[in-house]
């Protein structure tokens, strides 16, 4: 949302932006089932849809969209000097403003047992992977928002799914939490943590610790789906931008401005509060606004 809403500002002001897509076009989004909390979706819509619709208004207005990632930036610390993009490690672009949008991405727990089934039972995308396990028992990780989510978009397609909270509270919005107590076939766990994902070749049961009691006990499961938050997508800018200890850009109060001169940040990559499509899409017209005046000030 922050990427494709800066394209449409910067192309209606005729400043032929250049959008890099990355490896994910629409990024997070693309992986959300119903967005029911963008203005304008009185009936909601599926994240996929609404950023088709963001990149085509995009285009419609002369964005250039490019398919590749962006391997290496050279920023300028002089006012006025061109930034060096280099995507996919050959094509070279030279631009005066640049505008980050780059998002976050999904965590892990960091157990080996979950890299070895990675794509072989484990996940962080219930709406892309959630299929493979129809009709079968799973497992969810997470206690906010992203957790209730999946917890309850997997419940429509399984036969049961598990969701491990680690404390004894989930962190999700009211209205989440209710849909997930709701749930015939969704069972909360509290205080609970995962010791091993266990199986063959792929998943088969879950080793979890209730913490209150230190007593562990196996889960039988084909799935185990990772909803535990993110990192912004923001390693390539290390050493050039400023970032917080987790890796957000830090952006000066009010604005998209980063620390170094044409360079302007937007969207999950810099905001670490609100992580909404709607803040992201109103921050990347933050930013677009911001290179204008930052172009126009070089005239
Ligand atoms: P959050 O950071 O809000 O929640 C992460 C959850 O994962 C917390 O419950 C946290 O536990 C738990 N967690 C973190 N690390 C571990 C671990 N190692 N082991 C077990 N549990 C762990 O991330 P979300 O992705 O849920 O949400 C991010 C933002 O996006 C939020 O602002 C949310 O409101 C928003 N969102 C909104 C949606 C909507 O409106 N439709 C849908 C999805 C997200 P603890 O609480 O103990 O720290």
């Amino acid at each position: 949302p922050a990427g494709y809403t800066a394209a449409i500002y910067a192309s209606r002001a005729n400043l032929n932006p250049v959008l890099i897509q990355g490896l994910q076009p629409g990024g997070q989004l693309t992986t959300t089932n119903d967005v029911e909390n963008y203005p304008g979706y009185p009936e909601g819509v599926t994240g996929p849809i609404m950023m088709e619709d963001f990149k085509k208004q995009a285009e419609r207005f002369g964005s250039k969209i490019v398919f590749g990632t962006v391997t290496e930036v050279i920023l300028s610390k002089t006012k006025g000097d061109v930034h060096k993009i280099i995507v996919d490690n050959k094509e070279e672009i030279y631009t005066k403003t640049v505008i980050i949008s780059t998002g976050a991405s999904a965590k892990y727990l960091g157990l080996e047992s979950e890299k070895k089934f990675m794509g072989s039972g484990v996940s962080a995308c219930a709406v892309c992977d959630g299929f493979f396990f129809k009709n079968q028992d799973v497992v969810v990780v997470g206690g906010g928002d992203s957790a209730a989510e999946e917890a309850t978009y997997l419940a429509k397609l399984c036969k049961k799914v598990y969701l491990l909270v680690r404390k004894d509270e989930m962190r999700a919005s009211q209205i989440m939490q209710k849909r997930v107590f709701d749930t015939n076939n969704l069972e909360v766990l509290f205080n609970h943590e995962t010791i091993e994902v266990m199986g063959d070749k792929t998943v088969n049961s879950i080793k979890v610790k209730d913490t209150k009691n230190n007593q562990e006990k196996i889960i039988s499961a084909s799935g185990f789906f990772l909803a535990i938050g993110h990192t912004p997508n923001t390693q390539i800018f290390k050493n050039q931008l400023d970032m917080d200890s987790v890796g957000y850009l830090i952006t000066k109060p009010d604005s998209s401005i980063t620390n170094l001169p044409g360079v302007f940040a937007s969207g999950d990559a810099q905001d670490s509060i609100y992580r909404q499509a709607i803040t992201a899409a109103g921050s990347g017209c933050m930013a677009a606004l911001d290179a204008e005046r930052y172009l126009s000030e070089l005239d």
